[in-house]
């Protein structure tokens, strides 16, 4: 088995893409997945035991293609250097910016949306006209090893590189020289992560978790803020970055946003036992993470809107509520990353506003409102990576805007030219003119150039 620093060198050695191959790496990769949709969904199915075959084509499929064809479209005009004049001091001059590939970039993906989030990362390098190297999760072996395939069918061994394995493979792979290294996972790996990267100084984007928190005004019809937030909540079974984590409320109206979830929890999943719309939890270590966290809710603070009994030969963890649990519950402590969802009351915006903001920056923040008065207030007064206003977890697959996270829910962006922008060195260039006027601020200053330069000091 070849090691992942020895796919480096491989790689190391050969030269960059050019525009004709990314296009056609490009290209082919989106036919290549399309082909191979069916062992998509099934290597999916079988590292989870039951994952929706629907969520899988949306979430996997649908938005690689998507970010493909995004990527496409704009590719050439986001490599073309920019240009723009140099300014009266610089007068005829020109400066441009070069996007140009780096050279071997990294890619470290999650389970949770694990074909996803390696793919998405790789179209962004290839389109930079990188070499790839990709350590796929070891919690979902089945997908990694269609990553891999897809990827030998579409690219030369000295464009891309596959690296399988587990925890060990990930260790070595962290600590290879990347000229930039792309991390999705947690907040606690991803601190391990930009270590490794220091000691070569790559540089680091990280797409990290953390609480996104749901803030609702006191008008916005409950029935549709619940909608969208069960929707987005209890897909993948609640196992999303940007799931909402726990929702704020004013003390009058959480009763009714209760009811308003539980009714809507029953539309979307009266059988949950044998509903395939329904995923399961990934792993057994997951599965009684959650149970802790269940376990850790006072039993009046629980409500099982489709009973407590869990399927734990396939790690079917129904939906739980929790009616406000105080600040120190466990259940508040971390991302929670599962189908559990707190509702706690306030009594007040600026109550709310201080809950977020003594809580580390959020991935994403959701917004219920009609008063763009209130949705301003929360907007500039907190700090997330991403928020949206009145839906859930559809902001990640907008074409053409950046995602990414701030404080402890990461650093840096991709997706569309953010993506581009992080995988290529944007090289100034200055162009200077025939007519060069710059040895008048420059030695030997005779009394003339001294009256210039104290007069463009002032400019
Ligand atoms: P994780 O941090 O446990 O693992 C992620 C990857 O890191 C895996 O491929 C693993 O092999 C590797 N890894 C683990 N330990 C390592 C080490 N010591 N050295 C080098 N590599 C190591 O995360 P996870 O459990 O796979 O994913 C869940 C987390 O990811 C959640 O916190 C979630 O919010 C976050 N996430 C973020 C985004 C985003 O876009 N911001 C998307 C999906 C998931």
């Amino acid at each position: 088995m070849t090691t992942p620093k020895q796919q480096f060198d491989r790689l190391v050695k050969t030269s960059n893409l050019t525009m004709s191959k990314r296009i056609a790496r490009l290209k082919k990769i989106k036919t290549v997945i399309i082909d191979h949709t069916d062992d998509i969904i099934l290597a999916l199915s079988s590292d989870y035991g039951q994952r929706c075959e629907q969520e899988t084509r949306v979430a996997e499929i649908m938005i690689c293609i998507a970010e493909i064809n995004h990527t496409l479209k704009h590719i050439k005009s986001w490599a073309k250097p920019k240009f723009s004049g140099a300014g009266i001091k610089f007068m005829f001059c020109k400066n441009a910016i070069l996007p140009q590939p780096l050279g071997v970039v990294g890619i470290i993906a999650p389970w949770n949306y694990p074909f996803n989030l390696a793919i998405t990362p790789l179209i962004a390098a290839i389109s930079a006209g990188n070499k790839v190297m990709i350590k796929p999760s070891e919690i979902t072996p089945h997908t990694a090893d269609i990553i891999a395939k897809i990827c030998s069918l579409v690219f030369k061994d000295s464009e891309v590189a596959v690296s399988l394995g587990e925890l060990e493979v990930a260790q070595e792979f962290s600590e290879l020289p990347f000229k930039h290294l792309l991390f999705t996972g947690s907040t606690a790996v991803g601190k391990i992560i930009m270590k490794a990267a220091a000691n070569n100084l790559t540089p680091v984007t990280l797409e990290l978790g953390g609480k996104s928190p749901v803030v609702i005004d006191d008008k916005y019809d409950l029935k549709k803020a619940a909608k969208s937030i069960i929707g987005g909540k209890f897909y993948n079974a609640g196992q999303t970055c940007i799931a909402p984590d726990y929702i704020l409320i004013s003390k009058n109206r959480k009763q009714p946003l209760i009811d308003a979830l539980i009714s809507e929890i029953k539309k979307c999943f009266n059988t949950i036992l044998t509903s395939p719309d329904y995923s399961a939890i990934v792993n057994k270590r997951h599965f009684s993470r959650l149970e802790k966290i269940a376990q850790s809710c006072d039993s009046e603070q629980c409500i099982w809107p489709l009973g407590d009994t869990k399927d734990t030969d396939k790690n079917i963890f129904p939906p739980l509520l929790v009616d406000n649990p105080t600040s120190d519950s466990p259940v508040m402590e971390n991302e929670i990353f599962g189908p559990i969802l707190p509702i706690i009351s306030t009594d007040s915006i600026t109550e709310s506003l201080n809950i977020i903001n003594s809580a580390p920056n959020p991935l994403t923040l959701y917004i219920f409102s009609n008063n763009s008065q209130f949705i301003d207030n929360v907007l500039t007064n907190t700090l997330s990576g991403s928020a949206a206003v009145n839906e859930t977890i559809v902001h990640f697959a907008q074409d053409g805007t950046g995602f990414g996270g701030v404080g402890e829910s990461g650093m840096g962006s991709y997706h569309g030219k953010n993506g581009f922008d992080t995988f290529s060195h944007l090289k100034t260039v200055y162009y200077q003119s025939r007519l060069n006027t710059n040895f008048l601020v420059r030695a030997p200053f005779t009394p003339f150039k001294k009256k210039v330069v104290k007069l463009l000091s002032k400019l």
